[in-house]
């Protein structure tokens, strides 16, 4: 459980660093979060075989893949607005616990 930990904040911190030296702003990060998700969007289709994706590969974990991509521009655009230690973690704890409330009712 440790090692998990220490693997994850790792990660977490070379996303951090790699966000301290990203050029884009704010509004030109949420454009590309919007590009992500229409990745995403296009991925699932492929994976639904919905009509007229048919001719589209598909292309193994693709939807981890697009996931990724918003989860690390999410990451970015939520360190370049507090990239205080410890509120990402507060707030991911506050939700999931607010989520699992509402699942037990
Ligand atoms: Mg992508």
């Amino acid at each position: 459980m440790m090692e998990c930990s220490c693997q994850y904040n790792k990660i977490f911190q070379r996303i951090k660093n790699l966000s301290s030296k990203e050029k884009k702003n704010l509004l030109q990060k949420m454009v590309k979060l919007q590009e992500e998700v229409g990745e995403l969007a296009e991925a699932v289709l492929i994976h639904e075989n919905a009509s007229g994706s048919e001719y589209k590969s598909k292309n193994e974990h693709a939807i981890e893949k697009e996931i990724t991509d918003i989860l690390l521009v999410s990451l970015d655009m939520f360190y370049s607005l507090n990239p205080s230690e410890g509120l990402l973690e507060h707030l991911l704890t506050e939700k999931s616990q607010k989520w699992e409330h509402f699942q037990s009712k």
